[in-house]
C-alpha cells in the first residue's frame, strides 16, 4: 500500500473528503498509477453530464451565491476547467459531440425533432415530428470503451438523448424510460444501484441530470426549484422579476448540488471513490435575457457555450488544480480514453487534455460551435492564441468580435474596428463547415402524446 500523493496530504480536508475519503484515507486503497506516462488502466469511470448549467453562476467558477458548495469541495481533489466551451447550445448536437469528439457539422444533427412539414406545403402537423436520428457509422465513447472490455452503463433523463435519436450506441444497458425528464432523485438513485451492483474494474457509468433545465418554456421561462429550495437566497428584497426568474434557476442549481453530495456520500459508503474517475461537464448553458431572449439554443453567447467541465483523477492526484486555457467538450472523450490507457478512434478529433491534467498546457488552438434549431443558424470560432471569439449570425450575415477572456459578456463588438481579423477568423470556420458539413438524416417518426407534450412544453416543437 502507497500512501497518497502529498499534495492531498498538504490540503485542507473538506467536507467530501470526510464524508466520502475515510477510507480512502485509512490506506485501503494503492493509489493508481497514471499521469506518470502510465494510464488509469481499466479505472471505473463516473460521467455525470448536467443540462443547462452556466459556469458563471456556479460558485465553483466565482459566483456570488453559493450555487455548488459541493463541486467546490470537490475540485480540491478535481482539476477544473476555467474555459470549457459547448459545441452547441443545445443538448443533442452539444453531446453528440461530446460523445464521438467530432465537430458539430460532422454530426449530421441539427433540429433533432421538429414538425413535419405537410406534404404539398401547409403548416406542420401538430401530431408530426421528424426526427434527426444519428447515423450507426459514428464511433462514440461508450462503443470503445466497450470494445476496449468495458462494462458500459447510461442513465438519460432528457429525450433527446436516447436510442431513438441514435444516443445509445455502445451502451449496454441504458436507462431511457424510469427517470426521463425526472429530477436527480430518480437519477441518482438508479446510478447508486448500479454502482452497487457494478464491476469495480472496466465499468463506465455515464448519467444525465436534467434539473437545471427550465420547466416551462415562456419569455421568462419557470424554472421550479425544489420545495426544500423555494425560500433560498431569499435575501434581496428588491428582486424585480427578472431577477427572481435567476434565483429561482440559481435555487436549482443549489438544489442539484446538495443532492450530488448526497450522492457521493452514500456511493462512498459502497465503493472506493478514491478508484474513480470522476468527469462533471454540462451541454450548454442559459440566456437570462442578456441578449434580449431566454433559454437556449438560440444562439451561442458565453452564457450559452461556457459550460463546468472538471476531472476527478482516481486518488485525487493533481487535486486542486485550475486549467485556465480554453478546452472543447469534445475533447473529454480523447482524455477519458487517454487517461484509461485505451487507443484513442481515429475518428476523433478532439485533443486529449492529458497533459494539462499532469500539470502542462491544454493545447486547443481553436474553438469551434454551432446552434442550427428552429430555423436559427449561428456559429462561433474562438481563436486562442489571439483571445479572439468571432460569432456569425447566418440568418443575417452579421459577424460580432469579442475579446474573449476580457469581455465574457460580450458587450464591446469589436467587428467594425477590425475587419481583416474578422474576414480572417470568419473564412477559417467556414472552411472547417465546409469540409465537415453532412446532410441532415431526417426520418419521420410519430411520437406519443406524452412525448409530444413534455416537448412542446419545453419549447423543442
Ligand atoms: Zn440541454
Amino acid at each position: 500500500m502507497r500512501p497518497k500523493p502529498p499534495t492531498t496530504h498538504l490540503r485542507p480536508i473538506g467536507a467530501f473528503l470526510t464524508l466520502v475519503g475515510l477510507l480512502a484515507l485509512a490506506g485501503c486503497t494503492e493509489r493508481p498509477a497514471g499521469l506518470d506516462g502510465v494510464a488509469f488502466a481499466e479505472a471505473p469511470v463516473l460521467f455525470i453530464t448536467i443540462d443547462t448549467v452556466r459556469a458563471d453562476h456556479l460558485s465553483l467558477y466565482g459566483y456570488a451565491r453559493p450555487t455548488s458548495p459541493f463541486l467546490v469541495e470537490l475540485a480540491a481533489d478535481a482539476v477544473v476547467f476555467e474555459r470549457a466551451m459547448a459545441q452547441s447550445s443545445w443538448t443533442l448536437p452539444s453531446m453528440l459531440s461530446l460523445f464521438t469528439s467530432l465537430e458539430p457539422p460532422a454530426l449530421g444533427v441539427h433540429d433533432g425533432v421538429r414538425p413535419a412539414p405537410r406534404r404539398g406545403g401547409g403548416k406542420p402537423a401538430r401530431e408530426e415530428v421528424e426526427i434527426e436520428v444519428f447515423a450507426d457509422e459514428h464511433l462514440m465513447l461508450a462503443e470503445a470503451l466497450r470494445e476496449a472490455g468495458y462494462t458500459t452503463d447510461g442513465v438519460s433523463t432528457n429525450g433527446h438523448l436516447i436510442a431513438r435519436q441514435g444516443f445509445t450506441q455502445g451502451f449496454e444497458r441504458f436507462d431511457e424510460s424510469g427517470c426521463m425528464w425526472g429530477g436527480a432523485d430518480c437519477a441518482l438513485g438508479r446510478a447508486l444501484e448500479i454502482l452497487e451492483g457494478a464491476p469495480t474494474t472496466s465499468h463506465f457509468l455515464w448519467v444525465h441530470l436534467f434539473d437545471p433545465h427550465f420547466d416551462e418554456v415562456g419569455a421568462p421561462p419557470t424554472y421550479r426549484p425544489p420545495a426544500s429550495h423555494a425560500n433560498l437566497f431569499d435575501d434581496d428584497p428588491a428582486l424585480d422579476a427578472r431577477g427572481a426568474t435567476v434565483r429561482d434557476y440559481d435555487r436549482k442549481l443549489r438544489g442539484l448540488d446538495d443532492r450530488l453530495r448526497t450522492f457521493f456520500a452514500e456511493l462512498a459508503a459502497v465503493r472506493d471513490l478514491d478508484s474513480f474517475l470522476v468527469v462533471v461537464a454540462a451541454d450548454h448553458g442559459e440566456e437570462f435575457h442578456e441578449k434580449g431572449r431566454w433559454g437556449h439554443s438560440k444562439a451561442v453567447t458565453n452564457t450559452l457555450v461556457h459550460v463546468p467541465l472538471l476531472f476527478r483523477l482516481p486518488g485525487g492526484a493533481h487535486g486542486g488544480r485550475r486549467i485556465e486555457s480554453p478546452v472543447r467538450l469534445l475533447d473529454v472523450a480523447p482524455t477519458i480514453l487517454e487517461l484509461l490507457g485505451i487507443d484513442r478512434p481515429p475518428a476523433f478529433q478532439g485533443t486529449s487534455l492529458s497533459p494539462a491534467l499532469r500539470g502542462g498546457r491544454a493545447r486547443v488552438p481553436t474553438v469551434y460551435g454551432e446552434t442550427r434549431r428552429a430555423g436559427r443558424s449561428l456559429h462561433y470560432w474562438v481563436d486562442v492564441e489571439r483571445d479572439l471569439k468571432l460569432v456569425v449570425d447566418r440568418n443575417d450575415g452579421r459577424r460580432r468580435l469579442y475579446r474573449f477572456t476580457d469581455d465574457p459578456g460580450e458587450e464591446r463588438d469589436l467587428a467594425a474596428t477590425e475587419p481583416e481579423l474578422v474576414d480572417e477568423l470568419a473564412d477559417r470556420a467556414a472552411a472547417l463547415i465546409e469540409a465537415l458539413d453532412l446532410e441532415p438524416g431526417a426520418v419521420p417518426e410519430a411520437l406519443d402524446e406524452a412525448a409530444r407534450e413534455r416537448l412542446r412544453a419545453l419549447g423543442y416543437l
